[in-house]
């Protein structure tokens, strides 16, 4: 059965989840790190490790949506924005800005600029 679900309009993002990335700008600059999630509505990027912010909590409140269970300080990603990382060309091994190609077949795809090589994203899952 043929199922044709609208694309959501959103933004172009380079970058989807499981993409391994440098951190090029602020307090984390040098890390890699994997992307956890996007934001593309806020141009904004969670990376895994980085940015990492202390929460204080009290048991049992909510927070971001997600219920508490212990009480404490607890570590979490906050969302970088998206300028300040950059995609680790997995090819040549270093951080890399991507030029967009099209396809014969219309597909796009991303080209490392340092060695010329596709960049062929393995996605772990459809939803973020
Ligand atoms: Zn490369």
């Amino acid at each position: 059965m043929l199922r044709n679900k609208p694309e959501p309009t959103r933004r172009w993002l380079d970058l989807a989840p499981g993409d391994p990335v440098i951190v090029i700008a602020g307090k984390d600059k040098g890390k890699q790190g994997e992307v956890l999630r996007t934001l593309p509505d806020q141009h904004k990027i969670v990376v895994k490790g980085v940015n990492l912010l202390k929460r204080h909590t009290k048991a049992g409140q909510r927070r971001g949506g997600v219920q508490v269970a212990q009480g404490g300080i607890v570590d979490f990603e906050a969302p970088l924005d998206y300028s300040n990382v950059m995609l680790v060309c997995p090819s040549c091994g270093r951080p890399t800005r991507t030029k967009h190609i099209v396809l014969e077949s219309g597909a796009r795809a991303l080209v490392c600029r340092n060695c010329g090589e596709p960049y062929e994203r393995v996605r772990k899952t459809e939803a973020q």
